[in-house]
């Protein structure tokens, strides 16, 4: 998505660790607009892919799966790190680890927001090692669902997470992807 790109080289700030701040648009300052336009173009990918339902994880990732959902006509629901006093029922879990804090976690969705037969399609706003992508497949797969594909707003292809889950048969787009970033220079792959 070009309007991304260059969003990414415009606003964008690269970080020690392979990290990338785009906190002005994606993640602390929501750039609502730019949300909803990159909601429409997550539709235009997966509009055939009989999508059901929409899944993301807490908490950056729920602004971008939002206007996602919204477009595809579909429910959403999101993936917590921890479970909270108001979860109720039956409880999916499987073991996550966060990219940016460094630590494991254990991902946790009360069953009732997942059907047996919904075909979910996992959104995201970043995609490095796949760590918050790995239980959320897990999760829908538990819940006897189907991952119908996983995207996310932006793939540090270099990081390696998205080939090792398209390695294991799952289809993963990238509204932007990134091949390499330096203070000096953001490559993107096409
Ligand atoms: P992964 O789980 O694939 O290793 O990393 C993806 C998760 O970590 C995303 O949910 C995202 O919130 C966070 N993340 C990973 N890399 C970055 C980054 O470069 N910048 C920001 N802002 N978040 C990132």
């Amino acid at each position: 998505m070009l309007a991304l790109e260059q969003k990414i080289l415009s606003e964008g700030k690269v970080y020690k660790g392979g990290v990338l701040k785009v906190g002005g648009f994606l993640n602390q300052q929501l750039d609502v607009p730019f949300l909803f336009e990159m909601g429409k173009e997550i539709t235009r990918l997966y509009k055939d892919a009989g999508v059901t339902r929409v899944m993301t994880i807490e908490s950056s990732g729920i602004a971008i799966a939002l206007p996602a959902a919204y477009y595809l006509g579909v429910p959403a629901c999101f993936v917590k790190k921890s479970a909270s006093s108001n979860m109720s029922g039956e409880i999916l879990s499987a073991p996550g680890h966060s990219f940016t804090h460094g630590n494991d976690y254990t991902a946790v969705l009360a069953k009732e927001y997942i059907k047996p037969g919904d075909r979910v399609l996992i959104v995201d706003d970043f995609l490095a090692c796949g760590g918050a992508i790995t239980p959320m497949i897990s999760i829908v797969e538990q819940a006897g669902a189907t991952v119908a594909g996983c995207v996310v707003a932006i793939e540090k292809v270099f990081q390696g997470g998205g080939d090792a889950i398209r390695a294991r048969g799952y289809r993963v787009e990238a509204l932007a992807a990134i091949e390499s970033m330096s203070d000096d220079a953001i490559v993107f792959k096409h």
